[in-house]
């Protein structure tokens, strides 16, 4: 089980409040039917652990990005319904009919294949078609679609079961680019067999009703990033992630601190070194930026992050909270992943899928969470 003596960071993840969060979009969007994406690990934070009760809690369909993970999750969730957004590669079409798992085709290039793999068999799996209404990342453009409606014995032996596109604004409500791409999106699929539609993942759900369709898709919001910015977040906050002090200074005389000597202590006061660096996710960015917090005072960051070593200025803390094998919190209550990632100058989509597998790590909060224990 867990052995806190070794480690010198603690990442718990509330795999409860993540199913509570799926649950929450559920009632939002119903009739809609609400997923799991599920990709890259859950974001980091353990697919081994928070898929299965994501299934147990009632979800049915689950999205993941490539074939291994889809592999993966098979064993995890039996019976339910899994998606792979990058479809299937020339050649791997076996695996997909061998694991039961739905490829979203997104080219013709892939929807050929798949359907000269379906003729010649008869246990491929139905498959997704995914419609490009203006990311002009993976998916059918207009003048594919019309050659692909053109062709329907291609469409029979393809046999699609959902229709997706991907919004590139959602996250700004007012971007004039969502109500567009939803007339795309109904435009499009109206030349296509009336089968569920899907077209938001986490920020869409926010856009209103119109946006909901069929299905939706949310990944960031199960794990308690903000889906609409310019609102207080509404979801549950699932991470908190604690350093560990490793050392602490007094500083009586002038000193810097840290690679490159950025940060020079000129005051009295007391320096915790802490065993978490960019090597961990804790990006070299956050060099005299980001902030930790310590016995609810807020911590500066001082000095350049290096790759196993932060060091914090917690000269404003009790003196008796401050000492080796003391924690500090770098990312939890009230300085959630989105606001490290703001102090980083990135997002918080990036801090969760960079969180580094150094950390020892725990799932709480849900029954087949606790026997799962902590990783090796
Ligand atoms: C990653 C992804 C999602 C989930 O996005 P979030 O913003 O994390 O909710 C949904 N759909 C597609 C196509 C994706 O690539």
């Amino acid at each position: 089980m867990i052995d806190l003596a070794h480690a010198t960071s603690l990442l718990t993840v509330d795999v409860g409040a993540i199913v509570s969060n799926w649950k929450r979009i559920g009632a939002l969007v119903a009739p809609a039917e609400a997923a799991a994406v599920v990709k890259a690990d859950c974001y980091g934070l353990g697919m081994a652990q928070i898929a299965p009760a994501l299934r147990a809690a009632g979800c049915r369909s689950f999205f993941v990005a490539n074939l291994d993970e889809g592999i993966a999750l098979r064993r995890l969730v039996p019976g339910a319904v899994i998606y792979v957004l990058s479809g299937p590669v020339v050649g791997s079409e076996p695996d997909f009919a061998a694991h039961e798992l739905i490829p979203v085709l997104n080219s013709l290039a892939q929807i050929t294949s798949w359907s000269a793999f379906a003729k010649a068999g008869s246990a491929a799996p139905a498959a997704a078609l995914h419609l490009d209404t203006g990311m002009s990342r993976l998916g059918l453009n207009e003048s594919d679609l019309e050659r692909l409606v053109a062709k329907p014995e291609i469409l029979t032996a393809v046999r699609p079961v959902l229709l997706m596109s991907h919004l590139a604004c959602a996250d700004d409500n007012d971007a004039a680019m969502n109500k567009t791409q939803l007339g795309t999106f109904r435009r499009l699929t109206a030349t296509l067999p009336p089968i569920p539609r899907s077209l938001s993942a986490s920020s869409g759900l926010f856009l209103g009703r119109p946006y909901m369709l069929d299905m939706v898709r949310p990944g960031a919001a199960l794990y308690g990033l903000n889906p609409s910015p310019q609102h207080p977040n509404p979801m549950t906050q699932v991470l908190r992630l604690q350093g560990k002090i490793l050392q602490v200074h007094d500083v009586d005389s002038p000193m810097t601190v840290g690679y490159g000597a950025t940060h020079r202590v000129a005051r009295r006061g007391r320096l915790a070194v802490v065993g978490v660096g960019y090597a961990d996710g804790w990006f070299r960015s956050l060099s005299n930026r980001g902030h930790g917090v310590i016995e609810g005072v807020k911590v500066p960051v001082v000095g350049r992050v290096s790759m196993d070593l932060t060091t914090f200025d917690v000269s404003e803390v009790p003196v008796d909270k401050v000492y080796p094998g003391a924690l500090i919190d770098l990312i939890g209550p009230g300085h959630g992943a989105d606001d490290v990632a703001a102090e980083a100058g990135t997002i918080g989509y990036e801090v969760l899928t960079a969180l580094g597998r150094r950390h020892t790590r725990r799932w709480i909060g849900y029954p087949s969470a606790q026997k799962e224990g902590v990783r090796p």
